[in-house]
């Protein structure tokens, strides 16, 4: 059985701490033990990480971003393998994880020119022979908790950033697909990166627990649910430190009567879903304004979601995997169920789907619904499973409404070619990532990424500009020279006279 080590001070080793065990969605089977670190190896991570930072921090940033840069040529190198660890602790197929790791090596690719973004401002006499300038420093030790979905990725939303700034980054991977983040670390470790400026440390929610609470942690980035994210938040802010934790989302796509429908139903399919819904940036909620529309919409989307192919990462064809595990696999049909309990119309129904020669595997098939309205269960909550829900609005002013309401507010789309609607939608919808005939508007690397509402607690989206505000704090410093002017003392508050 392979057991996934956790990476402290340059090296890798087995932890003592209890073992859970890693499945392959597509199987069903346990494909290896993980063991979860213990507090006291964190509080190795942190002391090798607070002893290294301090070199690491007065390192120049060009010498800091040339390691950023051979990084960067390793991913590009082990892409294929990264994408087939991703897949086979996820179920994502292989084309979905191989997007998922070049937008991750994006974000490397961002990092490379940080030097840049670490320029302060100066400004020569703002009094008789002094001088201000600013400095953007690194925090020191930060930590990053990951979510399931985004096993490379989201690690590479943060810590390449963080490091770049001259931090040392604390991984806490998800337990559920560990090992890509793993293989990402020697790749990092190959590049020349110093021992102790990225440690991995495995755990659930008493490994979560002693990083909000170590006092050497200065920052916390955190993506995940939106329960864990505000407690995170809660915790992590309580105990002095910096925190933004992304949480869920229920992405709508407001599809206006102008719309080329065909247009609409690819974006709907790949949106809704692609790596089976599992995605905060999918798109769960279809609206339809106006009858006409509708009707037309699900008759376009009925054969489409019917015709999906599903299957493990290994086939070539499959479109979309199974979900990640049994219990979540559980949790979506519970969803369905609830949804026909509640009066929503089963369009085309997901449960039960099974696979010839995988029959283990925790699959579920496309799911369509219609006619949902905004009280019930499938509708409020994140389902994150391959499950797309049509509320019709009668007119566009409800259809902003029905958004704008929600208690999430992530990411959001419309499709027209009305340029006079999209730029009002643009501006009116509570949402932080808006897509105008672009169904999944995730930001590039070089900007930043983040939702409002109860999709993001903190106050700085990640990665980007952001990102680099973030990890570092603002120093400005007033200097006078030469050193010897006397004016005698002063007591008035001082200005320029
Ligand atoms: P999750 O909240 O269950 O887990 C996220 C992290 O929190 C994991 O590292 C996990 O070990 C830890 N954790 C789990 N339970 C905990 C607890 N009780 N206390 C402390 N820590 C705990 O999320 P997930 O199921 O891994 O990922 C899916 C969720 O992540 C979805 O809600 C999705 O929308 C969200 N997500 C959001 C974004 C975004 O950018 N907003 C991106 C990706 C995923």
């Amino acid at each position: 059985m392979n057991v996934i080590e956790n990476a402290v001070a340059g090296k890798r080793y087995v932890s003592t701490g209890r073992r859970v065990p890693v499945f392959n969605p597509a199987t069903g089977e346990v494909s290896a033990e993980l063991p979860l670190s213990t507090l006291s190896e964190l509080n190795d991570a942190v002391a090798s990480s607070k002893k290294a930072q301090v070199a690491w921090g007065n390192t120049p940033p060009m010498k800091r971003a040339r390691v950023m840069f051979k990084f960067k040529a390793l991913l590009d190198q082990y892409a294929d393998d990264l994408a087939r660890e991703i897949s086979r602790e996820h179920g994502k197929v292989h084309d979905d994880a191989l997007g998922e790791v070049a937008r991750g090596i994006d974000c490397v690719d961002f990092a490379c020119g940080i030097p840049q973004l670490l320029k302060g401002e100066f400004s020569r006499n703002v009094g008789p022979s002094i001088d201000s300038y600013s400095d953007r420093q690194p925090l020191g030790v930060v930590a990053g908790i990951t979510p399931f979905n985004f096993p490379a990725m989201v690690p590479m939303w943060m810590y390449p950033a963080a490091i770049a700034c001259g931090n040392a980054f604390i991984l806490k991977p998800s337990e559920r697909d560990p090992s890509a983040p793993m293989l990402a670390w020697n790749l990092f470790m190959e590049a020349g990166l110093p021992e102790g400026i990225l440690n991995v440390v495995h755990g659930d929610k008493e490994m979560v627990d002693g990083i909000l609470d170590h006092p050497d942690i200065k920052a916390v980035s955190f993506v995940g649910s939106t329960p864990i994210a505000e407690y995170v938040y809660q915790r992590g802010t309580k105990a002095g430190k910096r925190v933004q934790a992304l949480g869920g989302a229920k992405n709508h796509m407001v599809i206006l009567p102008d719309a080329d429908l065909d247009q609409v139903a690819d974006a709907l399919m790949g949106a809704g879903y692609g790596s089976a819904g599992e995605r905060c940036m999918a798109i769960s909620v279809a609206v339809p304004v106006g009858k006409e529309t509708g009707d037309a919409l699900v008759a376009k989307l009925k054969p489409r979601v019917e015709s999906l192919k599903i299957g493990p990462a290994t086939d070539k064809d499959a479109e979309m995997g199974p979900v990640v595990t049994k219990i979540h696999r559980d949790k979506i049909v519970g969803y369905i169920d609830a949804g026909v309990e509640q009066g929503a119309d089963l369009v085309v129904d997901g449960r039960g789907f099974s696979l010839q020669g995988y029959e283990g595997g925790y699959y579920v098939g496309g799911t369509l619904f219609d006619n949902v309205t905004p009280e019930m269960t499938i509708y409020k909550e994140e389902i994150f499973g391959p499950v797309l829900s049509v509320v019709r609005a009668e007119t566009y002013d409800a259809a902003v409404k029905l958004i704008n309401e929600h208690e999430y507010g992530n990411g959001t789309a419309i499709f027209t070619r009305d340029g006079d609607a999209a730029r009002e939608f643009a501006d009116k919808i509570e949402v932080g990532m808006v897509g105008i005939n672009v169904p999944i508007p995730v930001p590039v690397a070089y900007h930043s990424f983040g939702g409002w509402k109860r999709s993001l607690f903190g106050d700085h989206s990640i990665y980007g500009p952001e990102g680099v505000h973030f990890y570092t704090r603002l120093k400005t410093v007033t200097t006078r020279w030469p050193a010897g002017i006397k004016g005698g003392a002063e007591f008035s508050f001082p200005s320029v006279k």
